[in-house]
């Protein structure tokens, strides 16, 4: 077996411009546009007037749509290449959309492709791949989102039409959105899990309304782009469902492995830049006469920071790499792991570099306090850290088998040791003495 972490000289080069174009075209448009969602507002003259040229100079490039196969129009790289692509991409909130792997547009495009029939492929991939439309995913509901045994909002088919019924609620980028893809349940009489359906609905469809639009806690009052939505009545053709009646989770985990991956592969990003902030800051601001770095637990708050993204980075490629071989179902632990870390990785460097930033970090000046934020949702969006731990446990427990003794465990010394004296004994039994 050999470890090589080099990569082939010509994708070295394509990193390289990678790296150079975001930096240099993409991340000033980031500085014109701040704020949670502007990206997926495909209607924004303003900022779509710059982001279409870039698009089209990176397909020109042929680096459009990464995460997606050729036969769909993409240059399907893998998993562990698209890492290293998303862990420059993930600098910038832009990038993903110029570079056409925008997050939930990446997996709604992921699983029509996967499951959708031709007609929905002409009407709601071809346009999501094109980069002209933007997309949302609505599962969550306000009863709660981490047990899906909560969810009530429900479709009955009537002749060749579903009539959609309930709530869905936080269905992110909503405001921008052309159409929503809709877990719903289509059979109460068995478990969630096969009784649930996937649906595309058109925006503007009558009987599906906005209740308002809710923000993030450094939104403005009134402002946000998570749609509270209300179905009554709702009526779509029977053909819009996506997949088959009853496959609605299947179609979820293919969505969400894929999108926890590229969540955390982005990270790696966001981390590096607040480490590079946080570098440049500690050699430069001054403290009793020295460089703030000349104290011994700011450099500790350094090196703990670009430890911990060293261990992430390398977790999230293995991950990507794990999924490459086997496939996002039989990765699910290290799916799992990488969505756990994800959060906790974000807030932890986040919060050293606002700390050592001083008042500065603090303000809407610096981009910390949102990186901060941005690692609290990462804690509950695709559902919230400790359901992830529990299934991670559950799954590699799986592996265990209870001790042989009830007592005491199988590897108490004292019956190892005895074991090892039966096995050795008469060969060393002057040595070991009394032992
Ligand atoms: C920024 C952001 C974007 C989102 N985007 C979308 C989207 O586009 N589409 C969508 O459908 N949803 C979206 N969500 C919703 C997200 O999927 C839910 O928030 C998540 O599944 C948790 O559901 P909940 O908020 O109802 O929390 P609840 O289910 O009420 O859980 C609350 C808390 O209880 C604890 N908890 C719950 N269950 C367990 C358990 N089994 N064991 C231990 N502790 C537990 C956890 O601490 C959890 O955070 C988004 C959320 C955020 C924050």
């Amino acid at each position: 077996m050999a470890f090589d972490f080099s990569v082939e000289p010509e994708f070295q080069v394509d990193l390289d411009w990678i790296d150079q174009f975001v930096r240099e075209e993409v991340e000033p448009i980031d500085a014109l546009f701040p704020g949670h969602g502007l990206m997926y507002d495909k209607q924004n003259e303003a900022s779509q007037k710059l982001v279409r040229p870039l698009q089209q100079r990176v397909r020109e490039r042929g680096l459009w749509a990464l995460h997606l196969p050729p036969n769909l129009g993409g240059t399907g790289l893998g998993n562990v290449k698209l890492g290293l692509v998303n862990e420059i991409l993930g600098r910038s909130s832009f990038a993903p959309s110029v570079f056409g792997c925008q997050a939930p547009d990446s997996g709604n495009a992921e699983i029509i492709a996967h499951y959708g029939t031709d007609a929905q492929r002409a009407e709601y991939l071809q346009p999501l791949l094109d980069g002209k439309i933007s997309s949302t995913y609505a599962m969550t509901e306000p009863q709660g989102g981490a047990d899906p045994m909560n969810f009530t909002c429900a479709a009955v088919r009537d002749g060749e039409q579903w009539v959609i019924n309930g709530q869905k609620w936080f269905a992110s980028n909503y405001k921008y959105a052309s159409f929503i893809i809709a877990m719903v349940i289509t059979d109460p009489t068995v478990a969630v899990h096969r009784g649930a359906s996937m649906i595309l609905i058109p925006k503007g469809t009558p009987g599906m309304n906005l209740i308002r639009s809710v923000g993030l806690s450094d939104d403005r009052p009134g402002e946000g782009s998570h749609g509270y939505l209300q179905f009554t009545d709702c009526r779509v053709p029977f053909d819009n469902l996506l997949g088959e009646v009853g496959g609605g989770f299947k179609i979820a985990q293919t969505r969400l492995g894929g999108g926890r991956l590229h969540h955390a592969m982005r990270t790696v990003a966001v981390c590096k830049k607040a480490i590079d902030m946080m570098g440049e800051r500690i050699v430069s601001r001054k403290t009793k006469g020295a460089p703030l770095a000349d104290q011994q637990s700011v450099r500790h708050a350094f090196a703990d920071s670009w430890i911990q993204l060293e261990q992430f980075r390398l977790q999230v490629l293995h991950a990507a790499w794990q999924c490459d071989q086997h496939g996002y179902d039989k990765s699910r632990e290290y799916i799992a792991g990488i969505k756990v870390a994800t959060p906790k990785v974000t807030m932890d460097i986040a919060y050293r570099a606002l700390q050592l930033h001083g008042a500065l970090g603090t303000t809407n000046e610096m981009p910390f306090g949102q990186m901060l934020l941005g690692g609290v949702a990462l804690g509950l969006a695709d559902g919230p850290t400790e359901v992830h731990k529990d299934n991670l446990a559950r799954k590699v427990l799986k592996s265990y088998r209870p001790s042989k003794d009830e007592l005491f465990p199988d590897g108490h010394l004292v019956s190892r040791r005895a074991a090892a004296r039966e096995k050795f004994g008469d060969l060393v039994e002057a040595e070991l003495g009394g032992w």
